[in-house]
């Protein structure tokens, strides 16, 4: 018989009503014939009233206990959700996330999954029961209760439709669907009837909060049929599947990560290991950390600059003190009144121009882009926090994402992935179910890197670069912009070997019109890369990368991350050595 998951999240079980509104959704379904396994998280506000107490205890909580308070919102929940199915006179057993057997590691309020037994759930379905799961939580080897991060029970939910097979994963909210951006944020966002896996993921990563990014990481490995729809009016809503809403489309989507602080760590000595020395302090201290910019040094020193989140600044203050007393030179500077801003699309990788418009768009709204970071199917640009919601509103209208796009058609039959045996059998067969997966390592060296230095730090210059370059028919691949120090930026970006002396002609020009200082290019770099799924929330990924790339005595100049890769630029001349490195230092997770 055919298995459904239903998952409804806070607000959806935030009172009596809307409880008993979930259970007769569940019995519905029961009664047209599928076996139900509900998932379902803390009542309304429930998690975050929870978090506040414990600070009014302690401002440093430690993680174990957190999480046994934590899990106490879930354990209310299910409960009320099995009476409320029991008094509308079916059966119903609600369990936690011990008793299902959902075992994760120990990294107390960020745990993964490392594996589901499924034979009481199937014994309880078989019985004719809805089975009520606890969202959100699990249980370590020595029996501590973990919980998955916040926003984890969607990720229970993907995680249980992915062992079960289930024929779908039903994500109940309080909006009808995904949107284009956070509808709540700007009212002009569109709902979108189906969208692409690679697109959710990375929107999710860069703060569109409808569906943690690691479900869509599961869905993705495990080919979960997502459907996330409205609690409250029934209607389909938007499936997450293969496919994009319109292929080739160049952005589907915006996502505004609010809350960031950007630390630029300057005069440290340019060579190999010290962006290592740095970020793997950082990684110690469990922090993940996004944007990183390194510049190409001059006078032997160079510049690293990265983001976090803004509750981790004064964590990441102390790693990166310590970092320096270790390469005993370097200063720090901070600033956590930053937001990042992003646009995704699958489609992007293949046009040019997508770059620029975003740039202009910002620019014409006066608002300054502090740095800039790309990736194959993202640009995301770091803004001053009081101009967020205008640049959000920017680059939604630039891209007209309130319009359909032509082409546009409903999901079909045919859309919904099959989890193909083979990523069952592969994913399966790891010990962590949420274990890194690497598809590939890759070495492009057919570019060049130009760097313009001094960019005064004022709203236009990006904008003016990158149109005049698409405007010579030039395509450029990778763009990071740091903010320098004493408002200057630099701005580093690639294009075409064959294309670089077109390149630094119109390049020249603009630095030379917007007072900035020289121009630098190197004729010939090497992109290694490497693919998989959920690259950027297995943080390890970029430090294991820097790691290999440093003992081998290569400097990194330039890095993007996205959810699918992360790209390193090295100097050209160490591309195959460099490859070689990475396919060494990832052989354990590469996929054969
Ligand atoms: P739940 O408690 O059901 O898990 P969440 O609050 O975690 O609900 O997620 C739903 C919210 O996500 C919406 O209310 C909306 O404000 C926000 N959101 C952010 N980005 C998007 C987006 N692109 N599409 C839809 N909703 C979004
Ligand atoms: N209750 C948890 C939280 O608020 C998990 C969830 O709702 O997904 O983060
Ligand atoms: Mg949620």
């Amino acid at each position: 018989m055919s298995i459904i998951v239903q998952k409804f999240g806070g607000t959806s079980v935030a009172d009596a009503e809307k409880i008993l509104s979930a259970a007769r959704k569940a019995i519905r379904a029961q009664q047209a014939g599928h076996q139900v396994v509900m998932v379902v998280s803390a009542m309304g506000k429930n998690t975050d009233m929870l978090v506040d107490l414990a600070r009014q205890i302690t401002d440093r909580p430690p993680a174990r206990e957190m999480d046994m308070l934590l899990s106490t919102g879930e354990q209310v929940s299910v409960a009320l959700m099995a009476m409320a199915i029991d008094a509308l006179g079916c059966r119903a057993v609600s369990l936690t996330g011990a008793q299902i057997g959902i075992k994760t590691d120990s990294s107390h309020t960020k745990a993964r999954i490392k594996s589901i037994s499924t034979d009481r759930l199937r014994q309880l379905l078989d019985e004719g029961h809805i089975v009520i799961a606890a969202g959100f939580q699990g249980i370590d080897e020595n029996l501590n209760i973990t919980t998955l991060g916040r926003g984890g029970s969607d990720l229970t939910a993907v995680a249980l439709a992915a062992v079960l097979q289930a024929e779908a994963c039903e994500i109940y909210t309080d909006v009808d669907g995904v949107y284009t951006t956070d509808p709540r944020k700007i009212s002009a966002a569109r709902r979108v009837a189906q969208i692409s896996y690679d697109e959710m993921l990375e929107l999710a990563s860069l703060g569109a909060g409808v569906l943690h990014s690691r479900s869509v990481e599961f869905g993705k490995k495990f080919g979960v049929p997502i459907h996330v729809r409205s609690s409250f009016v029934d209607q389909p809503g938007t499936m997450v599947v293969a496919e994009p809403e319109v292929p080739g489309q160049p952005v589907g989507g915006a996502a505004l990560t609010q809350d960031e602080a950007r630390v630029t760590v300057s005069g440290v000595p340019d060579r190999p290991g010290t962006s290592y020395a740095i970020l793997s302090q950082i990684a110690a201290k469990n922090i993940s950390v996004d944007m990183i910019v390194q510049n190409v040094g001059a006078a032997g020193k160079a510049d690293i600059s990265f983001t976090v989140l803004r509750d981790d600044l004064p964590l990441t203050r102390e790693a990166v003190g310590e970092a320096l007393r270790e390469l005993g030179a370097g200063t720090l500077e901070d600033d956590d009144n930053v937001s990042k801003v992003s646009a995704v699309g699958l489609g992007m990788a293949r046009q040019t121009g997508v770059a620029h418009q975003m740039f202009r768009a910002l620019a014409d709204e006066g608002i300054n882009i502090q740095m800039i970071t790309t990736s194959e199917i993202k640009i995301s640009a770091l803004v001053a926090r009081p101009s967020a919601l205008d640049a959000l509103r920017a680059v939604h209208e630039t891209f007209h994402l309130e319009t359909p796009p032509a082409g546009t058609r409903p999901p079909s039959a045919g859309d919904r992935p099959a989890a193909t045996p083979d990523a069952l059998a592969v994913v399966t067969s790891l010990a962590g179910m949420e274990d890194l997966v690497i598809e590939g390592v890759g070495l492009d060296d057919t570019q060049a890197r130009l760097t313009i230095s001094d960019v005064p730090d004022q709203p236009g210059i990006a904008a003016t670069v990158f149109e005049k370059i698409a405007g010579g028919g030039l395509f450029v691949d990778m763009i990071v912009q740091s903010s320098g120090h004493a408002g200057r930026a630099i701005l580093s970006f690639t294009v075409p070997a064959g294309d670089l002396e077109a390149a630094l002609q119109l390049t020249g020009e603009i630095a030379a019109e917007a007072g900035c200082g020289p121009v630098t290019s190197s004729p010939h770099v090497a992109k290694l890369s490497v693919s998989g799924v959920g690259m950027r929330s297995h943080t390890g990924v970029a430090m294991r990368m820097f790691q290999s790339l440093a003992e081998a005595g290569i400097n990194v100049e330039m890095i993007n991350t996205s959810e699918m890769r992360v790209n390193v630029v090295v100097d050209g001349q160490h591309g195959p050595r460099g490859l070689a490195c990475l396919e060494e230092a990832f052989a354990d997770a590469l996929l054969s």
